[in-house]
């Protein structure tokens, strides 16, 4: 086995969720290659009085959207958290316990037009949703019922999102999602230990390689990790350290809009293709308790390994907890590093 084969069959350890990947792309040519995503659909129209997300349309609930120009955030029509949930409950037997679904769930609309994306906003645009997400984070997170403001999009259709109004979700809840517990406890141990910020030596580990920075713009960096799960899986960060979006400036909300859009383009230019995604922002709780050491991100985990082709969470992954990777970060990073900065829409490219 030469050197460069045995550096693709590895375990990484993946410092913020504490626990092992396996890095296997030595098994890239099995024989079977899994099931293909449907192609792309057709040409999409600016409105579409379908949507219910469009300006001017009447919702589910009755309410009617305003005619907005920008961003637009309405509670979510089908909320899996929300004050309506029952408060009566009754308790379950033995060892289980339940609590009332109470939070806020709300959609934020990036554009009142039905065909474009995120990718595609002009960076100003783009710098705006980032502001209006950084207002929503303080308004749902100051009130006293919410420890926890999680802010994400699903795109495509599939991670099961049909419309392809550019839009994404906020659950405001009660209690603090899963991975954020895990990144705040492994990022204020870490401190603890070496005084140091987790995410500032996760940076400095990247920037000193360098094989796997997709993008950098003035103060925010856009990379794929030494530790990353999914083969497309990126990160896009401020260089600071800020626990949320609220404290950065102006010039650094710039920059990470410039950075995420950097990265977003790539994504569609690799297959030219509106590539589907989960973007998360991980933002520290807004339960009160003391986050320093937290550093603000966003994350990006598309679910395709190769053109309409699904990695699939199996054995290792649900089974187990822990992720099989087939492909080499350092690898899938300079694909994406390599690609155009301009998006192939833009550039007069088949839609
Ligand atoms: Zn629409
Ligand atoms: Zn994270």
């Amino acid at each position: 086995m030469t050197h460069s084969d045995a550096a693709a069959w590895e375990q990484r350890w993946h410092p913020l969720r504490e626990e092992w990947v396996i890095v296997a792309a030595h098994r890239q040519d099995r024989p079977w290659q899994g099931e293909r995503t449907s192609l792309p659909a057709t040409a999409v129209p600016a409105y579409d009085e379908r949507c219910y997300f469009c300006p001017g349309n009447v919702r589910v609930s009755g309410a009617r959207n305003p005619d907005y120009q920008s961003v637009f955030v309405f509670d979510n029509d089908h909320p899996c958290v929300g004050q309506d949930a029952p408060r009566q409950l009754e308790g379950p037997s033995g060892i289980y316990r339940n609590a009332p679904a109470t939070g806020v769930a709300r959609v934020v609309c990036y554009s009142p037009r039905h065909n474009t994306t995120l990718a595609e906003l002009p960076v100003p645009e783009i710098a705006a949703l980032l502001a209006a997400w950084r207002e929503q984070y303080l308004e749902l997170g100051s009130r006293p019922d919410i420890r926890h403001v999680l802010i994400f999009e699903n795109k495509g259709d599939v991670v099961g999102v049909s419309n392809p109004h550019p839009h994404g979700q906020i659950y405001a809840t009660n209690f603090v999602f899963k991975i954020i517990e895990t990144e705040a406890a492994a990022s204020r141990r870490y401190h603890d230990e070496h005084r140091r910020v987790l995410f500032q030596d996760i940076l400095r580990a990247e920037l000193a390689d360098g094989r796997r920075v997709v993008a950098e713009h003035g103060s925010a960096i856009a990379f794929l990790p030494y530790f990353a799960r999914y083969a497309y899986e990126c990160y896009v960060a401020p260089r600071e350290t800020h626990a949320s979006l609220a404290t950065l400036s102006a010039g650094e909300l710039g920059d990470l809009a410039a950075a995420l859009k950097a990265l977003l383009v790539r994504y569609d230019n690799l297959w030219q293709m509106s590539f589907p995604y989960v973007l998360t922002l991980h933002q520290a709780p807004t339960d009160g308790a003391d986050y320093t050491g937290f550093h603000f991100h966003i994350e990006c985990h598309p679910p395709l390994r190769k053109p309409q082709l699904l990695k699939y969470l199996a054995g290792p992954e649900i089974g187990g907890g822990n992720f099989l990777s087939d492909t080499r970060p350092e690898d899938k990073a300079a694909e994406l590093a390599a690609l155009p900065p301009v998006h192939y829409r833009a550039r007069g490219g088949h839609a």
